[in-house]
This record gives structure tokens, C-alpha cells and sequence, in this order.
């Protein structure tokens, strides 16, 4: 997606060797007219596939879920990471290790929401390691439910994540990968 790219180069910023930050517009401030294309795009790759529910992780995948999710006209269950009294008791749950946090937590979503039913389409605003994505398609798997596949907006090319993936042969369309990056500069992968 160019636009993407494009924003990508002029805003987001690199911290160390593989963090980026975009929180200009989609993880702290959010574009809304962009993030309306987004959803656009995302739609565009999965539209033939009869999804019945968007599986995301909060908080920052929730915002592009909704996009999406408003052109399909299906629900957005989010995955909830930290306990809470107002949880139900009766959840699917994964152990997943956060990249971004360097820490363990336990990635729940009620019974309520998913079945065996439900066709589901995962998306997220990253992929690095893939461990939110694998999390979440093990509670798909809990479920009983089929994976309509993987919609990202920017993936890290040069993390294992998307390769692992794609190897289960799963449909992982990101919108933007990154090959390389430092402080002074963006590589995007061609056939993007
Ligand atoms: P993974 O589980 O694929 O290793 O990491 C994906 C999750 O970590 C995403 O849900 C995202 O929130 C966060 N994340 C991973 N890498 C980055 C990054 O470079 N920048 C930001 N803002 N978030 C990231």
C-alpha cells in the first residue's frame, strides 16, 4: 500500500534496531481517514472469503479491526491481555510472549464470542515474531473455528513471524513490509 509506505517513511521513527514507532497515526494518535483506507485495503484481500468475525488482540489492533470490520459487517472480538473482574470465567486462553513488553501474558477471549460457527479473520496492527498471531490462532483452534487468514499493516520482514506463517500455509497479507531498517533509513520489500 503505498500511502502506507509513504507515511511510514515520513513519520514513523526507528528505536534501537527493530522497534518502529508510528504513533503519529495508528498507536497512539489515530488517522481516522486513514485508517479508513486501511480497512479498505485489508477488505480488498479478504472480501471473497465469508468471514463471520475479526479476531484482534487490544489494545492497538482494535482500531484497525473496526475498520475493516465496518465494510464487512461482522463483529470484532478482541482478545483481552490482562485479567479483569468483569471477564467471564469461561474462556479460551493463550500463553504468549510480547515482544514489545519482553514479558509473558496470558491473551483470553470469553466462550461468548467465538464458535465453531465462526469463519475468522486475525488482524494486527504488527507482525514481528508472530507470537500475538499464533496466540490467537490457537484460540481459533480452541474454538473450533475455521482462519479466513491474517491481515497486518506493517510487518517486520526481517523477523520470523510472517515466514512462519505463511509456512502453515496460512493467507498473511500484510500492507507494508519492512526488509531492513535502521535510524536513517526504511526498506520496504518489493512485491509489496
Ligand atoms: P509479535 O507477537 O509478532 O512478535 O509482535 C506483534 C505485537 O507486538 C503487535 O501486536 C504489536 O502491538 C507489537 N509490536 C511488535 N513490533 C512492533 C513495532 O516495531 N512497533 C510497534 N508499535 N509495535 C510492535
Amino acid at each position: 500500500m503505498q500511502s502506507l509506505k509513504d507515511r511510514i517513511r515520513a513519520e514513523a521513527t526507528v528505536i534501537g534496531t527493530d522497534i518502529l514507532k508510528v504513533d503519529h497515526f495508528l498507536n497512539h494518535q489515530v488517522d481516522v481517514d486513514f485508517l479508513q483506507e486501511v480497512g479498505q485495503e485489508l477488505y480488498r484481500h479478504f472480501q471473497d472469503e465469508p468471514v463471520t468475525k475479526i479476531l484482534t488482540v487490544e489494545a492497538s489492533g482494535i482500531a484497525v479491526a473496526v475498520a475493516a470490520a465496518m465494510l464487512f459487517h461482522v463483529p470484532v472480538v478482541f482478545a483481552k491481555k490482562s485479567a479483569s473482574l468483569n471477564l467471564d470465567q469461561d474462556t479460551y486462553t493463550s500463553e504468549v510472549f510480547s515482544f514489545t513488553r519482553q514479558t509473558s501474558y496470558l491473551m483470553k477471549v470469553s466462550k461468548r464470542y467465538l464458535s465453531q460457527e465462526d469463519h475468522v479473520l486475525i488482524i494486527d496492527d504488527f507482525l514481528a515474531n508472530g507470537r500475538a498471531v499464533q496466540g490467537m490462532i490457537d484460540i481459533v483452534k480452541q474454538a473450533g473455528a475455521s482462519l479466513a487468514g491474517v491481515g497486518i499493516v506493517i510487518e517486520k520482514g526481517f523477523q520470523e513471524g510472517g515466514r512462519l506463517l505463511r509456512q502453515q500455509g496460512i493467507k498473511v497479507v500484510s500492507l507494508a513490509i519492512i526488509e531492513a531498517m535502521d535510524e536513517s533509513h526504511i526498506e520496504f520489500r518489493e512485491e509489496q
